[in-house]
């Protein structure tokens, strides 16, 4: 085992503090990575505040961080994809039963046995597995993505959850040219969903509630800006949209997004607010109009995302902070300020 230094939560109301964790030797299948940066998702936010507590509790201490790229520093012997130097990524997932219909169809994130990078059984250590903001990680190499070399790595980091989050999704729902989309919320994952909706060639609107971030909605791709909480500018779109992606991470109004689906126009949730939504069903029935949900991406489509991003140049929208401002991030993230992903720059790490 090796010593690493660490960010941790103690309980659902302690700040963020330095600490000391113990990361796993190398087996021969795994990867030691060097952390070099780790974006910080909302979902960290909601496990560290034990937010899913009916459906996934937080086990404390909690070390999140799924958004990591780092630099390759040992491999175990029967490794084949990666040697030493080698720029790599680790998303929400560290492992999975490689064995079950979900494992063989390529979609991990569904594996009954899936191990996420954070607040999971660690099947090697005992007790939960530890995430990014720490500065290792030793993971299976069937779960570690090879990063585009073109790409900032601050604003590569992100693409390993918001990238995929949103990119899947769309690619499923078939966002194509001549597709009216809409993205609703402008967050962490609502800005790379309007890069990814412009670069499939849709027709892209912006549902925010902060008028201040119209412009920047623009300039990250969107045709259109609507201020959510203007009831004429909604009715304008209403039964229009061929697909809206949600993002939002508190409880809001759907009722109000399914109105703007057009007739078999679908509305994926991607945000996971703590309480349940109501839904008027009748919004569903007339227009056969679906409503459903999805969660991350499989490995092999986040490697298709990540050489898209290469192919396109694409990456997160970063502000880059040292670890000690980790929890002034949090408290930004929830006023919906973020422009429009913190991403740690891990060497910051080294002053603890
Ligand atoms: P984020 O950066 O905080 O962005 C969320 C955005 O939602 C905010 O910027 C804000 O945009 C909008 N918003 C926030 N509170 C709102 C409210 N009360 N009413 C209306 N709009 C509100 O968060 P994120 O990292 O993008 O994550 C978003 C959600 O997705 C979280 O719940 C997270 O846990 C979840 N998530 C899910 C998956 C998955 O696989 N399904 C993966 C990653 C994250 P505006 O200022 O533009 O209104
Ligand atoms: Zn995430």
């Amino acid at each position: 085992m090796s010593k690493a230094k660490a960010y941790s939560a103690a309980s659902a109301t302690a700040p963020l503090a330095a600490t000391t964790i113990q990361r796993r030797e190398t087996t021969e299948r795994d990867v030691q990575i060097e952390i070099l940066f780790c974006g910080i998702c909302h979902s960290d936010l909601h496990t560290v505040r034990n937010e899913w507590s009916s459906f996934m509790p937080t086990t404390y201490p909690c070390i999140p961080g799924h958004e990591i790229v780092g630099r390759v520093t040992r491999v175990g012997s029967a490794v084949t994809g990666f040697k030493p130097g080698d720029l790599v990524g680790v998303g929400c997932l560290v492992d999975s039963d490689h064995t079950c219909s979900q494992c063989r169809d390529g979609l991990e994130q569904f594996c009954h046995n899936a191990t996420f990078t954070y607040n999971s059984p660690d099947k090697h250590l005992g007790g939960v597995t530890y995430g990014g903001y720490s500065e290792s990680i030793v993971v299976d190499e069937s779960f570690v993505l090879r990063i585009p070399a073109n790409l900032d790595l601050a604003g590569a980091a992100p693409l390993l959850c918001a990238g995929i989050t949103t990119y899947s999704p769309m690619r499923h729902w078939g966002v194509t040219a001549g597709k009216k989309v809409g993205v609703v919320g402008l967050g962490g994952l609502g800005h790379m969903g309007v890069k990814f909706a412009r670069a499939f060639g849709a027709h892209v609107v912006v549902f925010t509630t902060s008028p201040s971030k119209k412009d920047d909605a623009l300039r990250l791709g969107a045709h259109e800006v609507v201020i959510s909480t203007n009831v004429d500018e909604m009715e304008q779109h209403a039964g229009t949209f061929d697909f809206i992606l949600d993002t939002i991470a508190a409880e809001h109004d759907l009722n109000a997004y399914i109105n703007l689906l057009a007739r078999d126009g679908n509305i994926t949730l991607v945000g996971a607010p703590e309480q349940p939504l109501p839904v008027a069903v009748f919004g569903l029935l007339f227009g056969r109009r679906s409503l459903s949900g999805s969660l991350i991406g499989g490995i092999a489509e986040t490697q298709e995302m990540l050489d898209f991003c290469g192919q396109h140049g694409i990456t997160a929208d970063v502000e880059v902070i040292p670890i000690q401002r980790i929890n002034d991030a949090y408290a930004r993230m929830l006023k919906s300020d973020v422009k429009y992903r913190f991403s740690i720059d891990m060497a910051s790490l080294k002053a603890e």
